[in-house]
C-alpha cells in the first residue's frame, strides 16, 4: 500500500490547523481536509474571547461529578492563553492578541457570593482571579453601569481576531510543509492493516494516522470507525456593533446572565454569550432569532449604557459542540489504532493551540506536556450503563 500522507487531519478549524502546524513543525507529513473552506465554521465565527475564568453557566453548576471534571481542566485555560502568546510572534500578521484582563460582574449579593466561591476554586487550580469591590470596578472600568457591585477580575484574559489568526496559522503551517485541501469532505474511513483509506469527495487518501478535528461534527467521523461519541451541537448567536472610540478595555462577562462582550481593535463591540440560535426546519442550518438578538443586546446595554447609542451592524450564528462534562476529547482512541481525537468543549478557540500541541504530541507518541488522561475518549466508556 502506498501512502499519500502520514497524518490526515479531518477538519480545518482552529483545532485541525493547530494540530497540522505542530506536526509540520516536527517534520511530519500532514494533510488537512475540510468539506467547506478553512475557518468556515465555529473557528471563523466565534467571538474571539480568550477565556480563563469559568463561564457562569459552568461555575454555577453544582453536581459533584461535573464540578470535579471542571476543576481538573481549569489549568488548561491559562495554558491556552500562554500557547497563543507563544504562537502569535511566529505568525505573519498581527492577530490582534491583546491580554487586557477580564471582568465577570455581579449585580446582586448572591452573585457576588457565587463569584467568591468560583474564584476560590480557580485559585486552587493556579489561576489568577480576584474578587474586586464596586469602587475598584469603577476605577478600572468606568464604562460599567452603577448596578455593578463587584466583579471577578482575571488579568490573564483577553481577545484575539479569529478572522486573522486562523488564516495566519494556516500560512505558517504551509510554510512548514503542511498541505490543505478545501471542499474535500470525508465520507468514509476504512481502517486497514497499516493505516487507513479515507474516501473523500475528491477521491481516496491513504494515510498512516487520522486526527478527528471535525468540531461539532466529530461524532459523525467517529461513527465511520464504529465509535459512538456522546456529543451534540448547539447553534449560537453573535452580534457586532458599528465602530466607536475606545470604550471597553476588558473581556466582560456576567455572573449569572449570558454575556461575553469586548471591543475589537477596529472599534466594533462584539456581543455574545452562548445565546441560542434557531434551526431551519428544512436545511438544518442555524438561524437568527429575534428574541435572542433583543435579549442579548438588552443585557449588554443594561451593563454598558453607552452601547445603546451604537447601531447593530450584523448578527450571525454558528454551531458549537456540546460535551456533557464540558471537557475536551484529546488523544488516541485505543479501540482504533492510529485514530486520534482533537475535539474541544468550551472555549475551543482559546485552547486551540494548546490542544493542537497536546494532540500532536500524542500522534508523535511523546509524553504529553500536561496530564491529559482526564480528556481521553475512554472516560465515556468507563461509566456504568
Ligand atoms: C458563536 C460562537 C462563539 C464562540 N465564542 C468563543 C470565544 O469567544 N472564545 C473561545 O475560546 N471559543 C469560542 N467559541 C468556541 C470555538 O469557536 C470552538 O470551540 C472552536 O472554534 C472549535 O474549533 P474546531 O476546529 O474544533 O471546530 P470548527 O471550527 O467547527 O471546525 C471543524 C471543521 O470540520 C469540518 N468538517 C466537519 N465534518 C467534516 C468532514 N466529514 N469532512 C471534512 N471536514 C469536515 C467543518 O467544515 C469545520 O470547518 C464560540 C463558538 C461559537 C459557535
Amino acid at each position: 500500500m502506498s501512502f499519500d500522507t502520514d497524518v490526515l487531519v479531518v477538519g480545518g478549524g482552529i483545532l485541525g490547523c493547530c494540530v497540522a502546524y505542530f506536526l509540520a513543525r516536527d517534520g511530519v507529513d500532514v494533510v488537512v481536509i475540510d468539506r467547506h473552506d478553512l475557518n468556515h465554521q465555529a473557528s471563523g465565527s466565534n467571538a474571539g474571547s480568550l477565556h480563563v475564568q469559568m463561564e457562569s453557566a459552568r461555575a454555577n453548576r453544582t453536581d459533584p461529578a461535573y464540578v470535579a471534571a471542571i476543576d481538573r481542566s481549569l489549568f488548561v485555560f491559562a495554558e491556552g492563553v500562554k500557547a497563543w502568546q507563544r504562537l502569535a510572534p511566529e505568525l505573519d500578521r498581527d492577530v490582534e492578541l491583546r491580554i487586557s484582563g477580564g471582568l465577570m460582574v455581579a449585580e446582586t449579593e448572591a452573585e457576588l457570593r457565587g463569584l467568591e466561591a468560583k474564584t476560590e476554586r480557580e485559585r486552587a487550580q493556579g489561576l489568577e482571579v480576584d474578587v474586586i469591590t464596586a469602587t475598584e470596578v469603577r476605577a478600572v472600568a468606568p464604562y460599567l453601569s452603577e448596578r455593578v457591585i463587584g466583579a471577578a477580575y482575571c488579568p490573564q484574559e483577553g481577545k484575539i481576531n479569529p478572522a486573522i489568526a486562523t488564516p495566519s496559522l494556516v500560512r505558517a503551517a504551509e510554510r512548514l510543509g503542511a498541505r490543505f485541501r478545501r471542499q474535500c469532505e470525508l465520507v468514509a474511513l476504512s481502517p486497514e492493516t497499516r493505516g487507513f483509506t479515507a474516501t473523500t469527495r475528491q477521491g481516496a487518501i491513504r494515510c498512516h494516522r487520522v486526527v478527528n478535528a471535525a468540531g461539532a461534527w466529530a461524532n459523525a467521523v467517529t461513527e465511520m470507525v464504529g465509535v459512538h461519541l456522546p456529543t451534540s451541537r448547539r447553534p449560537l448567536h453573535m452580534n457586532v456593533t458599528e465602530t466607536t472610540t475606545p470604550l471597553v478595555g476588558h473581556l466582560l462577562q456576567h455572573a449569572s446572565r449570558r454575556l461575553t462582550l469586548k471591543q475589537a481593535e477596529a472599534g466594533n463591540v462584539l456581543i455574545g454569550g452562548a445565546w441560542p440560535a434557531g434551526l431551519h426546519a428544512i436545511t438544518g442550518e442555524a438561524t437568527v432569532l429575534r428574541a435572542t438578538t433583543e435579549s442579548n443586546l438588552w443585557v449588554a446595554t443594561h451593563l454598558i449604557p453607552a452601547l445603546g447609542h451604537l447601531r447593530l451592524m450584523r448578527t450571525w450564528t454558528a454551531f458549537n459542540i456540546i460535551v456533557e462534562d464540558a471537557n475536551p476529547i484529546l488523544g488516541k482512541v485505543p479501540r482504533v489504532p492510529g485514530f486520534y481525537m482533537a475535539v474541544p468543549a468550551n472555549s475551543g478557540y482559546t485552547n486551540g493551540p494548546i490542544y493542537g500541541q497536546l494532540v500532536a504530541e500524542a500522534v508523535r507518541g511523546r509524553d504529553p506536556s500536561f496530564d491529559i488522561s482526564g480528556f481521553s475518549i475512554e472516560r465515556f466508556s468507563e461509566r456504568p450503563s
